[in-house]
């Protein structure tokens, strides 16, 4: 068995890694892709200290990192499902099982998306799911924001700042966001909300994207909006399925419920970066968490007997 083995590949799983490979005690990673999310990235320049990376890049000096340490690096598989015993259990789904004192959960999320016409060949082209990423991309340009929730009119907010105007299209007859996030958000004048409004297809000129259409699911009418940025904001879907049949305590929408240390209901059981309860899903945020919940594994070994 691992000391620690660590389920998922991307920046908080390789962060989880490094930090308990350094005390010296059995680390294992096992993904299904290694570089998460990361890989699917073109510019990053939100990673505190490199002005300027690309995701492959950056995910290559993960690999690298992670590859100085005596850390059992097993990829191309899934995970199928938790249990607990003398030790925590992963079950893959290649039928093996691997186990572990402590493991650490770092699945990710994935957003969801429209699933209209153009939004795939567009991606990264205009089409983003990820204002504090891709947001400076568009200043001084008009962009739209699909989804009226929370996230959708927070980043209509922070969007309102940098570019120059900002549609919102909310699918329902009324804005799910908070009251106060909504009041901000008409106030500022450059802001444009529009209800009952589906996106059916995502408008690009072969190399970005020039705009959308939406039906008016009042009067069935097509309209157009003209746009050079299309900021998806209809939700962010934690890698948790193969969890629902565990012990282990999630959210209503799915994410890993962790305190401040990244311990999960479970014991022995930790959590970190997207898959979690972690307020915002970052790259430097979910390095943080890996290495947290890496610490307090280590910590939660030297407090209990080895089986
Ligand atoms: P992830 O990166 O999602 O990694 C999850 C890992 O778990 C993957 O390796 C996956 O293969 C693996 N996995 C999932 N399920 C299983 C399973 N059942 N068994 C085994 N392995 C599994 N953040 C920034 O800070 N700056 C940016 O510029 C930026 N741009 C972004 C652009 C895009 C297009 C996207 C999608 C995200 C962007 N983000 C950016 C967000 C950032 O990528 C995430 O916050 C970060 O990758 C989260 O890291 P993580 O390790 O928690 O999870």
């Amino acid at each position: 068995p691992y000391d620690v083995l660590i389920v998922g590949g991307g920046p908080a799983a390789a962060s989880a890694a490094i930090y308990a490979a350094r005390k010296g005690i059995r680390t294992g990673i096992v993904a299904e892709r290694f570089g998460g999310q990361v890989l699917d990235t073109v510019g990053i320049e939100n990673f505190i200290s490199v002005p300027y990376t690309e995701g492959p890049k950056l995910v290559a000096s993960l690999e690298q990192h992670v590859k100085e340490y005596d850390v059992d690096l097993i990829t191309e598989q899934t995970a199928a499902k938790l249990t607990t015993g003398d030790y925590v259990q992963i079950a893959l789904e290649s039928g093996a099982t691997l186990e572990s004192r402590a493991v650490i959960l770092a699945t990710g999320a994935r957003w969801r998306e429209m699933n209209v016409p153009g939004e795939q060949e567009y991606r990264g082209k205009g089409v983003a799911y990820c204002p504090h990423c891709d947001g400076p991309l568009f200043k001084g340009k008009r962009v739209a924001v699909i989804g009226g929730g929370n996230s959708g009119i927070e980043a209509a907010i922070d969007l309102a700042g940098i570019v120059e105007h900002v549609t919102v299209l909310e699918f329902a007859d009324t804005l799910r966001a908070d009251e106060v996030l909504q009041r901000k958000a008409r106030s500022m004048r450059n802001i444009d909300i529009i209800k009952s409004a589906q996106t059916t297809e995502v408008r690009g000129d072969g190399n970005k994207v020039v705009g959308l259409t939406y039906r008016d699911r009042e009067t069935e009418e097509l309209k157009q909006v003209d746009v050079a940025g299309i900021f998806v904001q209809i939700g962010l879907v934690p890698n948790t399925e193969w969890l629902k049949d565990s012990e282990l305590n999630l959210t209503r929408f799915g994410e890993i419920e962790i305190d401040a240390r990244g311990a999960t209901n479970i014991p022995g059981v930790f959590a970190a970066g997207d898959v979690t309860t972690v307020p915002f899903k970052q790259i430097i945020v979910a390095m943080g968490a890996g290495s947290t919940a890496s610490l307090a594994a280590f910590d939660h070994l030297i407090r209990t007997p080895d089986p």
